[in-house]
């Protein structure tokens, strides 16, 4: 019997596989390994599923994508900018408001003084849901003019609607004096996680991919799993072969997981329904003119406009478009909340890029790709935790780990990723 199984050949299956070196077997359902981060070649260009770029807070993974990538690494300074009132400020909004209408910066700086003023926030401080904290933190300008809108859009939903467990790591909170200055000044300051970031001089994203997967074989590509059962410990799959564990590591989203355990199991299939997530379109164009942007993406707060996020992807690598030409991703939301016209949206997002000033006409598009991303963000909503508690609590007392940004259920990056399968290669590795 093969001890151990992993699904799904992503980051972190790959990672897990990776890290156990041997004694596994790991299926894939698509022809190639590499999940999200995946790129696709297209009439002389190379498209990721929307920016992927890689940014560290942990050494080990760190140095672990730099010796996987031997060179082929192109190290960022970020420049991350936000569009809205028709001009750019520097990313994020809350520092950087220099240059907006004066009556927009008095909202911001005010509301910041006087939410200062109001509530001593220290970090034990409880928040009711991401509006109140956005509140508290930053006061009613900031909030009016970027982090409501913008978050909504992203989210789709209202931040109300969201609770403040996922975003530490992910938005800045500038002091005072950071936040006058960035009225006063172009202040040029490295805010965040990922004002440093790396990304593959040849072969997109996927070069990560490709340089993990070489060294975690053998994966069984098209192979997709369509049951478990639980009890047996037996995987059957779509092309009607079955394979028994002893252990489980699962990367796939966790509520196709839970529909796909027999025997059913009612109490979890009712906390999986609950499990609510947003999807992205990610429209990509080829576009027939050098030099479209200066900036590596841009956030887009305001609803006139259809995408929250564009970026350039040339400005990560020059080796993702031909010489003469660029390229541009745009990143829609939608969920069943707030769904998305599919007929409709490219060419409204063209429309969008040149209201923005980015295209001149569409007929500079020569290249389009579309990709459709069903999970992209997990939503942090009221019952996120007691059902993602239930979920995992039952999984691991049946030898499943189910790890990854969809099978963990969370907010989490390609690092992340690497770092569940390093993680729990090392815990079943203490178990066989
Ligand atoms: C829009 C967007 C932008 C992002 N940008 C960044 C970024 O800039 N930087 C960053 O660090 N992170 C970014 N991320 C996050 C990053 O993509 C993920 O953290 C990481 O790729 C997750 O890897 P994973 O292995 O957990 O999941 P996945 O990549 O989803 O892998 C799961 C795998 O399981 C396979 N599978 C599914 N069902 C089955 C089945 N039934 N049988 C067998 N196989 C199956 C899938 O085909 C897939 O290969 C972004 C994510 C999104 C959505």
């Amino acid at each position: 019997m093969t001890p151990l199984i992993i699904l799904g050949g992503g980051l972190a299956g790959l990672s897990a596989a990776y890290h156990l070196k041997e004694g596994y077997t790991l299926y894939e359902k698509e022809d190639r390994p590499g999940g999200l981060c995946r790129s696709d070649p297209h009439r002389g260009f190379l498209f990721d599923r929307s920016g992927h770029l890689l940014h560290f807070k942990n050494d080990y993974a760190r140095k672990l994508v730099h010796r996987l990538l031997k060179g082929n690494l192109i190290t960022h300074r970020r420049s991350a900018w936000v569009y809205s009132k028709e001009r750019y400020t520097r990313y994020p909004f809350q520092a950087n408001t220099y240059g907006l209408p004066a009556e927009v910066i008095a909202d911001c700086l005010f509301g910041f003084i006087e939410a200062k003023k109001r509530y001593q926030i220290t970090p034990r401080t409880r928040y009711k849901n991401f509006e109140d904290w956005i509140l508290r933190n930053f006061g009613r300008g900031i909030a009016a003019h970027f982090m409501l809108p913008y978050n909504e859009k992203m989210w789709t939903l209202p931040p109300r609607e969201l609770t403040t467990e996922w975003l530490s790591p992910y938005v800045p909170r500038p002091s005072l004096e950071e936040v006058v200055l960035g009225a006063l000044t172009d202040q040029n300051k490295p805010f965040g996680y990922n004002a440093e970031f790396f990304y593959p001089h040849r072969g997109g994203i996927e070069a990560l991919v490709r340089a993990l997967a070489k060294e975690a074989k053998p994966i069984t590509t098209g192979c997709r799993a369509e049951t478990v059962d639980w009890k047996r410990r037996l995987i059957r799959f779509a092309n009607g072969e079955e394979a028994p564990y002893n252990y489980l590591i699962s990367t796939l989203p966790l509520p196709e997981f839970i529909s796909m355990l027999t025997p059913s199991l009612p109490h979890l299939e009712r906390a999986a329904a609950e499990l609510r997530f947003c999807s992205v379109y990610n429209i990509n164009f080829g576009i027939s003119r050098k030099n479209l942007s200066d900036k590596h993406w841009v956030y887009f707060p305001e609803k006139e406009f259809s995408f929250y996020r564009v970026g350039f992807p040339a400005n990560f690598s020059p080796h993702v478009v031909s010489p003469r030409a660029s390229s541009v991703y745009t990143e829609v939301s939608y969920s069943p909340s707030r769904p998305v016209d599919k007929l409709t949206i490219v060419d409204k997002v063209k429309e969008d890029l040149q209201r923005a000033g980015i295209l001149k006409s569409s007929k500079e598009v020569i290249a389009e790709k579309v990709f459709d991303i069903k999970y992209a963000y997990v939503i942090y909503d009221h019952t996120y935790r007691k059902n993602v508690r239930l979920i995992h609590q039952f999984l691991q007392r049946n030898r499943i780990f189910s790890i990854g940004r969809f099978g963990g259920w969370k907010y989490s990056s390609m690092e992340d990723a690497i770092l569940d399968g390093k993680e729990t290669a090392e815990k079943i590795a203490k178990l066989l």
